[in-house]
């Protein structure tokens, strides 16, 4: 049975837990699957009409000794079943230390069940620390593209490099995702992706605006299990996306859109007068379907599993003692963003002290993950700009309200934290907004004569918003207004970044234009923070 301590206190408050609530709530969790009986699986004979494996292979949340291995069946991929009947199949994966799969090294089947869409979390185990490993699955007589994953350096180990990318943000409509071809020959460690996998939004009715169309509903954003099953599905269908995701692990965490627009726990976004926000009761059932959908479809452990509308994402990760990685989620425990959201003066509602993007259990795991930690970097990967930047080019300036600056005094106490307990050369890498930003953090940043305490990188998007620009006709405006913004660009892309125990480098990866298949790729700029000296320089 469920706990009723596990339903936000937001709701809880709304008068009382009613029966609708508590019935939909059941509904949730009948949905997850029983993972007992499913013995018959592996003996069953499954023949597939098509190939299974069209969603490709991914893998997922390594650590020294261990990796999740994933891929979903579907062999009818537009299909919200995938194309198979409600039956469970038995999936056997093998893992080898060379691409032609003939040293194998470890085997071990899973069962797709059809309550999860057919997905498969394989978590093997026993590993060696700091290799290279190739995968594959069998399921039937259909086998699997191979993929590429590695696991972590051990936790006391001290590994010279570390190369990464980081990325967000890909509405399929908008762009294509001409990033990942070029991420793919980076000869990445890892992956980071900070949110905004998909968008929940209906077609674009303008075709002029759009390279390729959102299939699902036409008349409003997606909201059932198969609606989302069937964006992810779309989605994963490019082929660039696919290699990439079989190319290195990944580490993901969401943001808004794998739900519903700048939500705020169970609470909905603002909206237009004369429209009310959506019953919690109903909004967190949904919220089921999507966190049910995001774990289907990313390479998550099965400890990631959602209870009803709840599911842990937020967690850490030790590239031996080089870089210490916190994965956050600023949405599923936030307060409401303050001053009706937008943009808006730093005032009133904003100043709130209870304001948070974190929840309290987060921030307490965080705060003690920082002391406890043994990395050279600490990095904060997650989704909103913690820049107290003043947005003074908008006709009506001010901060993001449903960034960091709606939560001020969390943000201060977090960069005060980061400065009094000296945590190690802290970074924070951000997802969100569509835009390329390099940002000095401050305990406040509206102090620039203050110490420099975090280095923050903002990672544009993957393909939201079409083709960007390069310049900025406000840039010189935001840099006077903004001391600590070292950097601001508008175009599409990713951050590439190159780690050693003396020096943290970013390069600024843009794709010129999005619109045509193979469009050009170039570095836009490089920022270096040396180890020791917190602020990020021109490389
Ligand atoms: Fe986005
Ligand atoms: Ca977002």
């Amino acid at each position: 049975m469920f706990d009723l301590s596990r339903i936000p206190e937001t709701v809880r408050s709304e008068g009382g837990l009613s029966r609708r609530l508590f019935l939909s709530y059941g509904a949730a969790l009948a949905a997850l699957p029983a993972l007992a009986a499913q013995s018959s699986a592996a003996d069953r004979k499954v023949a597939f009409a098509a190939d299974p494996f069209s969603l490709g292979v991914a893998s997922g949340d390594p650590d020294a000794t261990s990796v999740v291995l994933w891929t979903k069946l579907a062999p009818k991929p537009a299909d919200p079943d995938g194309g198979l009947k409600p039956e469970s199949i038995a999936v056997r994966w093998e893992v080898a230390t060379d691409d032609t799969m003939k040293m194998i090294v470890a085997k071990g089947t899973s069962i797709a069940t059809p309550q999860l869409g057919h997905s498969v979390h394989a978590e093997v185990r026993g590993l060696k620390p700091d290799r290279w490993y190739w995968y594959r699955f069998t399921a039937g007589d259909a086998v699997s593209p191979v993929g590429r994953t590695r696991t972590l350096p051990a936790p006391d180990a001290e590994p010279d490099r570390l190369r990464f990318a980081f990325a967000s943000c890909q509405h399929y409509e908008q762009g294509l995702y001409t990033a990942y071809a070029q991420m793919a020959k980076d000869e990445l460690d890892l992956v980071f992706h900070l949110g905004d996998y998909i968008y929940e939004y209906p077609n674009s009715p303008d075709n002029k605006k759009v390279v390729r169309k959102h299939t699902g509903p036409k008349d409003g954003k997606i909201k059932t299990l198969a609606d989302y099953r069937g964006r992810y599905s779309l989605y994963r269908g490019d082929e660039l996306l696919r290699a990439m995701h079989a190319r290195c692990p990944w580490f993901v965490t969401w943001d808004d859109h794998e739900f519903d627009n700048n939500y705020a726990g169970a609470i909905q976004e603002e909206q237009p007068k004369g429209k009310v926000k959506a019953d919690p009761a109903e909004f967190l059932t949904q919220r089921a379907a999507a966190y049910q959908a995001y774990y289907e479809y990313m390479p998550l452990r099965p400890r990631s599993l959602p209870t009803g509308p709840d599911m842990t994402l937020y967690r850490k990760a030790a590239f031996g003692r080089l870089a210490e990685f916190f994965v956050l989620d600023t949405r599923q425990y936030r307060t409401d963003q303050p001053n009706g959201d937008g943009v808006k003066p730093l005032v009133g509602e904003a100043l709130r002290p209870s304001n948070s993007l974190l929840g309290k259990r987060q921030r307490d795991w965080l705060d003690a993950g920082l002391i406890a930690s043994t990395g050279t970097w600490n990095v904060l990967a997650q989704q909103v700009m913690m820049a107290l930047v003043e947005l003074n080019y908008h006709p009506k300036p001010g901060y993001s309200m449903d960034q960091w600056p709606g939560a001020l005094a969390e943000r201060v106490s977090l960069a005060r934290f980061l400065a009094d307990r000296k945590v190690p050369n802290p970074v924070v890498l951000t997802g969100d907004i569509h835009t390329n930003w390099v940002n000095d953090i401050r305990v406040d940043d509206r102090m620039p004569e203050t110490p420099v305490v975090a280095t923050e990188f903002v990672g544009t998007s993957i393909s939201s918003g079409g083709n960007g620009s390069k310049e900025f006709a406000g840039l010189e405006k935001l840099q006077a207004g903004n001391p600590g913004v070292k950097f601001h660009n508008r175009e599409r892309g990713y951050v590439r970044c190159d780690v050693t125990p003396e020096r943290w480098t970013s390069d600024y990866v843009v794709a010129e234009d999005v619109t045509k298949p193979g469009g050009t790729v170039a570095t836009r700029a490089s920022f270096v923070v040396e180890a020791g000296r917190p602020g990020a320089k021109p490389a």
